[in-house]
């Protein structure tokens, strides 16, 4: 049902039902992009968690910022700079003197902290199932293909399309732009891929929380997906401890679902497929990003942690991470029958 003004409010996408619980309200703290309110309700059936009302697909693309960097190209010098920085926050000794860094430096480094999480796509690759047939590979949500958002440029696309056949999903034209100079086959929609068209590895790297139908993009999987192949999904974490601090903390009104274990699991269920594994896991710069703008409480004062102290905080978080309360959520998603 359209509200005006480029709104739309909608049932459950999961089991179809009309009615739903109030969860919380917000305007985009994050992007800045409007002060308008918008609402996440939880279905009373099957407990899906989803922004209702929404901005309908007329009008999502006046709430993403300019400086959403999703789809930008990095140059090779930040490419560089980037790799080396990666080394330094990995590196004991440089931890251990980062109280002795100023305060900018730092906060820097702190934003480059990341769990090591093996990167799905290489693990499948390196088994030795796969040493015997050519893998195609399609990533849903690709941008222009430089990089897998938090594994940064292993299994990008524009790296795997030299061994592995590629497509890519892309909604940008810019970004699709890019993909085509880089001879990296893609289209704007699944709807242009044909059932017949098989892949060993669909990703989905922090893009099905945007979409308007998650559901299409399950059955999409079911019809598309190899015997063998698995699927890769990544999502913020509806679990995760920064939404239990403060469920304002959600970024609206660009994320549309708000995915938690439970409701992936029903998803899989009902498009039969199930989910071999799963992990949660989480990065200090979210913290300090959600103290920046006022989200959770300044007194842990991320703004002025050392490196160090950083790298305590997220090993500690590691525990909660391991019982599910991990802000990012990552599933595997195999044909059932084949886990
Ligand atoms: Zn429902």
């Amino acid at each position: 049902m359209q509200t005006g003004k480029g709104k739309e409010r909608v049932s459950c996408d999961l089991c179809g039902h009309a009615e739903y619980n109030f969860i919380t309200k917000q305007t985009d703290l994050i992007h800045k992009t409007t002060d308008e309110i918008f609402e996440v309700v939880k279905c009373r059936k099957c407990g899906l968690i989803f922004t209702n009302p929404r901005p309908n697909k007329e009008s999502i693309g006046r709430y993403y910022s300019d400086k959403y960097t999703f789809h930008k190209d990095k140059s090779l010098t930040k490419k560089v700079i980037n790799h080396a920085l990666n080394r330094l926050v990995n590196n004991s000794f440089i931890r251990s003197i980062s109280p002795l860094f100023p305060g900018k430096i730092n906060r820097i480094l702190i934003q480059l902290l990341k769990p090591n999480i093996p990167d799905p796509v290489l693990v499948y690759l390196n088994q030795d199932i796969t040493s015997q047939k050519e893998i195609s590979f399609l990533d849903i949500g690709c941008g222009s293909g430089s990089n897998a958002n938090f594994w940064g440029t292993a299994s990008s696309l524009l790296s795997l399309c030299k061994t592995i056949k590629v497509i890519g999903i892309e909604i940008s034209d810019d970004a699709r732009n890019v993909l085509s100079s880089n001879n990296i086959k893609s289209y704007k929609t699944i709807d242009e891929i044909s059932s017949l068209n098989k892949f060993d590895i669909i990703r989905l790297n922090w893009s099905l929380e945007h979409v308007h139908s998650p559901s299409k993009y399950f059955e999409f999987i079911n019809s598309n997906l190899s015997k063998d192949g698995i699927a890769i999904i990544c999502v913020p974490n509806n679990d995760g401890l920064i939404y239990k601090i403060n469920k304002s903390c959600l970024e609206l009104p660009i994320h549309l679902f708000h995915y938690d274990i439970r409701s992936l699991t029903k998803f899989a269920e009902k498009y039969q497929l199930t989910i071999s594994e799963y992990k949660t896991f989480s990065y200090p710069a979210m913290y300090a990003f959600a103290e920046d703008i006022s989200l959770i409480p300044q007194k842990y004062n991320f703004s002025k942690m050392s490196l160090n102290k950083a790298f305590e905080f997220m090993q500690t978080h590691m525990i909660l991470d391991d019982i599910g309360f991990g802000n990012d959520l990552m599933v595997i998603l195999r044909k059932k029958g084949k886990n």
